[in-house]
């Protein structure tokens, strides 16, 4: 089991979520169905360390955006608490909510849909520093250029509109708009998911070099366990609202125990066979408006016991920062 050193400094906290519930009210539906409340998020808990890059994966449906969304405070929660650097940021006021945004960006999965198609390159990076801070043109063409040519741009590129640019070029730009503010925190929406495989890999490695120059931290929710293996230090699996487990990268990927995060790694192509896993996932993700009792991964687990469809499975420490909710991680 792993320990952490005497006298190995704690790491500290950037982010903390504790309670966390999200709803959604669906509109009357056919034949005048009534309205439903669906809760994505059901008293979620999280925590960030600075400096580190937490991956969040799971299935369409399971919750991530919605957990992005409400850090951005895009939605605003049913419940719960978020902090950030031990501020309040549900009950930030509009001064309050400005400065956050500034210290934590939000980078979108498609970066056509968060580029004004009107505005060319340089306007676009430039609009966050012309709302926050007075500089002179020559040092703003400056700190744009630089930027631009830290992300893999050239300055021919500042003159062009977003239709003008490759997926990959554009999602460059949303990530140099996103650094500008020189932000603590990016929470990054499945930032490759739109892009060619081969583009991937260079996008993956660029928020890799951008981390290390900007002393940022990441949360980054992705469906691909590739995506998350390459650039995470911790790694929480998301299934229908909650965590059902959480790790370091080598405990999840090396000894996962949770059927979901096993099933997850199997459908992951795996060269070595001795370590391809044989769990399968059938099915889909439950609808969160009216999830399965106890453990809601029973509807789809090959491990699935009585007990899991009336009792909720607790967390079951299996090492340092490691944990599974799943009755078979009980210990003995
Ligand atoms: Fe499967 Fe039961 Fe574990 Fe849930 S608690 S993952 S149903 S074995």
């Amino acid at each position: 089991m792993n320990t952490v050193p005497t006298g190995t400094p704690a790491p500290e906290t950037l982010f903390e979520v504790r309670d966390l519930r999200v709803e959604y009210v669906t509109s009357r539906g056919f034949l005048g169905r009534p309205r439903q409340k669906i809760r994505v998020l059901d008293g979620f808990g999280l925590r960030i360390h600075r400096g580190e890059t937490l991956g969040v994966v799971g299935e369409s449906g399971c919750g991530k955006t919605t957990l992005a969304h409400s850090l951005a405070r895009f939605i605003h929660p049913a419940g719960g608490e978020v902090r950030f650097e031990g501020r309040d940021v549900l009950s930030m006021d509009a001064a309050a909510m400005r400065a956050y945004r500034r210290h934590v960006q939000l980078v979108f999965q498609n970066p056509f849909s968060s580029l004004n198609p009107r505005l060319r390159v340089r306007s676009i990076v430039a609009e966050p520093l012309l709302t926050h801070l007075d500089l002179a043109r020559g040092e703003l063409d400056a700190r744009i250029e630089a930027l631009l040519r830290e992300t893999g741009l050239g300055p021919d590129h500042m003159e062009r509109h977003p239709h003008e640019l490759s997926g990959g070029q554009a999602q460059r730009v949303a990530l140099a708009r996103a650094i500008v503010l020189k932000p603590r925190m990016l929470l990054l929406d499945e930032p490759t998911s739109a892009l060619d495989v081969s583009v991937q890999a260079q996008i993956l490695n660029l928020l890799l070099e951008l981390k290390r120059g900007h002393d940022l931290t990441y949360m980054i929710i992705s469906h691909s366990l590739g995506v998350i293996r390459q650039v995470s230090d911790r790694i929480a699996v998301l299934y229908l609202g909650e965590i059902v487990e959480q790790g370091p990268r080598e405990r999840v990927f090396g000894a996962p125990r949770h059927p979901y995060t096993q099933a997850l790694l199997a459908s992951t192509p795996e060269p070595d066979p001795e370590r391809r896993r044989r769990v399968s996932l059938r099915g889909s993700v439950p609808s969160p408006a009216d999830p399965p009792s106890g453990c809601r991964f029973h509807t789809r687990c090959p491990h699935a016991m009585a007990v899991c469809r009336t009792r909720k499975p607790p967390r079951h420490r299996l090492a340092e920062g490691h944990w599974a909710a799943c009755h078979l991680a009980a210990p003995g």
